[in-house]
């Protein structure tokens, strides 16, 4: 052919200084673009042949070479696919897809930097130009006769175009890369670059450093193949060993014999996966296959609880495995990763507008082929397609998660301090998630079994109806735990963050349903049957006697006669008031002081069958009324809440000072 020399038609603007700087941290994607266009290239020319439209020489091996040379600072990406001819090098891209181009300058002037979708713009070839300076294309098409194509251009908008050389089938392109990306020329970058993006793809892909000697390796001889490269052949000595026979003597024997050994070049290994297990039917993986991928693909050495294995072929094509992680600690956050790909093509983590938010609680990957990629992601967002997905996404979550309950309620209960964050936070974003789950929430409660909503409500009906007792702080409420479990009133466990809103989204949902926390007030079964006068003078009393011992005016004092004697004094706070207080310490408010709201809402609570108790009403003037009363109030504050460091103080030196006057 004459060589050619033109214009590469973009509309108006010029390209490339826009491909350049476009996204800055992500540069690296041109690997991705180049390699899954090799990648694509090839599988076309597969399904070519699959129809007989191309006969493949009989020893081809399908794959994907990536050569790099520091010291040239060259990148080659080499595939053996469809090639293309020279109409075709003029019309893929030389005519740059207009759509494709005119969409992504669209898209550029709302300027979305952070946007990784970019390179589904139809623009991937010319993200090259983003690290090189020049770029050259060799290829040979497939097709009878074709004639090898050149082709070159250095980041203007002119290119040239010439015969070439090439003698396979196939497409070469190479990098000459720019001042600033000579990094991507590194072997050991470019490996980390091409597992982030191409660890999946379904052809193999190798990567070899063009200015080191190729790595050798000895195998043994009878092992050569035909595919081998020999590099000389050599007899290995026999190993030998000396032991010692009975009669003390020493001989020596043979261990390994000799053996005919043939030194060869590094037989390559592909950087990925051809074969992701996602892509397998659910009935050809087994749990240890299951478990090694979560382990190679999220590098979590903690063990998956669980895992769904999505595998749809209708009305989309979308398949993926799901992994509840095991969470160690309820004060670890929970952090998923949910990686999208599209036919074995990474596109991004954790893509918000395709995955429901609260399923990036998860770790798992998703592929789905048909999403629309090339649209921008307030699109997605927006589109009813993906909306069904995501749907359909969330509907799988909740079956595997109702089966479960309904047929392994054992493991399911088992999950549950692990899953029920992610549950729970599902809930609160996701009515339709709600609605399913709803008769599978389970409370573990004192006893440490686990009971739905409902049975809760039936556990407590005699004493308190359609109120569920709660505890946040297993050791702080261990006075009130135990006299609960005295007085056969069930209270459930809710230490977790997102427990709060939760339950506030229950009692929205269930009319007439109350949760307390379990010092939010106290229940008449604790108490003696009274009458108001009976308690009226030492009540009186009492409550003068607090008053002014501990300099507190406006302190609620409560009298009752407590079953259990032993219990001298106590603290109950107002549910409404310290839910209001705990959402004040959440978002820090207006920098006001929390204890402002509902201080006073706490309220003293005093056995009058204790004997101390009875002690100090008797003696309201007693020398050591004061120290009794500072002390009692702190040993209820102290089965309440933390007492300040300040409080903490007081509290031992007194206690000390009692002790004294024991001693006395
Ligand atoms: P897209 O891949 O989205 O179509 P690209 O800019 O990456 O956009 O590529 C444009 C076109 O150039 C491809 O659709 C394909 O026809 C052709 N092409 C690119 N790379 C190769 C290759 N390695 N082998 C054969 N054709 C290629
Ligand atoms: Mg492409």
């Amino acid at each position: 052919m004459a060589n050619e020399h033109g214009n590469l038609s973009i509309n108006s603007q010029n390209i490339f200084p826009i491909i350049k700087k476009w996204m800055y941290s992500d540069h690296d994607i041109f690997y991705r673009e180049l390699i899954s266009n090799g990648c694509d290239a090839i599988t076309k020319l597969k399904k070519l042949s699959l129809i007989g439209e191309y006969e493949a020489p009989d020893d081809i091996e399908y794959k994907l070479d990536v050569k790099v040379s520091p010291k040239n600072k060259t990148i080659k990406i080499i595939d053996n696919g469809i090639g293309m001819t020279k109409d075709e090098v003029n019309e893929y891209i030389n005519q740059i897809a207009f759509s494709g181009a005119e969409a992504f300058l669209e898209k550029y002037k709302d300027k979305t930097n952070e946007d990784q979708i970019i390179g589904h713009f139809g623009l991937g070839f010319y993200s090259a130009f983003m690290v090189a300076d020049k770029v050259t294309i060799d290829t040979l098409s497939f097709q009878k006769d074709a004639t090898a194509v050149h082709w070159e251009c250095d980041g203007g908008t002119e290119y040239d175009m010439k015969d070439s050389d090439k003698q396979n089938v196939g497409t070469e392109i190479t990098l000459y890369l720019n001042e600033d990306s000579y990094e991507f020329a590194n072997e050991y970058k470019a490996r980390e670059v091409i597992e982030k993006y191409c660890s999946f793809m379904p052809i193999p892909i190798f990567l070899t450093n063009e200015d080191e000697e190729p790595k050798t390796e000895e195998i043994p001889e009878e092992e050569v193949t035909e595919k081998d490269t020999v590099i000389e052949t050599f007899i290995k000595e026999a190993e030998t060993e000396e032991v010692e026979k009975e009669d003390g003597t020493k001989e020596t024997v043979e261990k390994t014999p000799a053996k005919k050994m043939a030194k060869i070049v590094k037989r390559p290994v592909p950087l990925n996966d051809i074969h992701p297990l996602w892509t397998k039917h659910p009935n050809e993986c087994s749990d240890e296959d299951y478990k090694e991928f979560y382990r190679n693909v999220f590098h979590d050495y903690k063990e998956p609880l669980f895992w769904i294995h999505l595998n749809m072929d209708y009305p989309f094509n979308l398949k993926g495995i799901l992994y509840f992680p095991k969470i160690n600690t309820e004060y670890e956050t929970i952090e998923g990763t949910i990686k999208l790909y599209n036919n074995q093509v990474f596109v991004a983590d954790n893509i918000k507008e395709v995955i429901p938010e609260f399923l990036l609680l998860l770790k798992g990957v998703i592929d789905c082929p048909d999403l629309p990629l090339n649209v921008s992601r307030s699109a997605l967002q927006n589109d009813g397609f993906v909306k069904k997905i995501s749907e359909y996404i969330t509907k799988k979550v909740g079956d595997k998660l109702t089966g479960m309950y309904k047929t392994q309620k054992e493991s399911y209960e088992k999950y549950w301090d692990d899953i029920n964050p992610f549950i729970k936070f599902g809930c609160l974003k996701d009515e339709k998630f709600a609605e399913k789950m709803n008769d599978y929430i389970i409370f573990k409660n004192i006893d440490g079994k686990y009971l739905t909503l409902k049975e809760c409500l039936e556990e407590n009906k005699e004493h308190h109806e359609n109120t569920v007792f709660y505890v946040t702080d297993e050791t702080e409420q261990s006075q009130y735990i135990n006299m609960f479990k005295e007085a056969g009133i069930d209270a459930v466990i809710l230490t977790h963050n997102i427990d709060q809103p939760f339950i506030t989204h229950l009692e929205s949902k269930n009319e007439g349903v109350k949760f307390a926390r379990i010092d939010a007030d106290l229940s008449d079964s604790f108490k003696e049957e009274t009458s108001e006068d009976e308690l009226k003078e030492i009540s009186e009393t009492l409550t003068e006697t607090f008053k002014k011992a501990l300099g507190k005016d406006n302190l609620n004092v409560k009298v009752e006669k407590l079953k259990n004697a032993s219990i001298s004094s106590m603290i109950t706070l107002s549910e409404q008031d310290r839910r209001m207080q705990d959402m004040m310490k959440m978002y820090n408010m207006y920098g006001m002081d929390p204890s402002m709201f509902g201080a006073n809402s706490q309220t003293l609570v005093l056995n009058a069958n204790n004997e101390l108790v009875k002690y100090i009403a008797e003696h309201k003037d007693g020398e050591n009324t004061t120290l009794m009363c500072e002390q009692l109030y702190d040993l209820a504050m102290l089965s309440h809440a933390p007492l300040t460091p300040e409080q903490m103080t007081n509290f031992i030196a007194r206690s000390n000072k009692i002790m004294e006057l024991l001693a006395k």
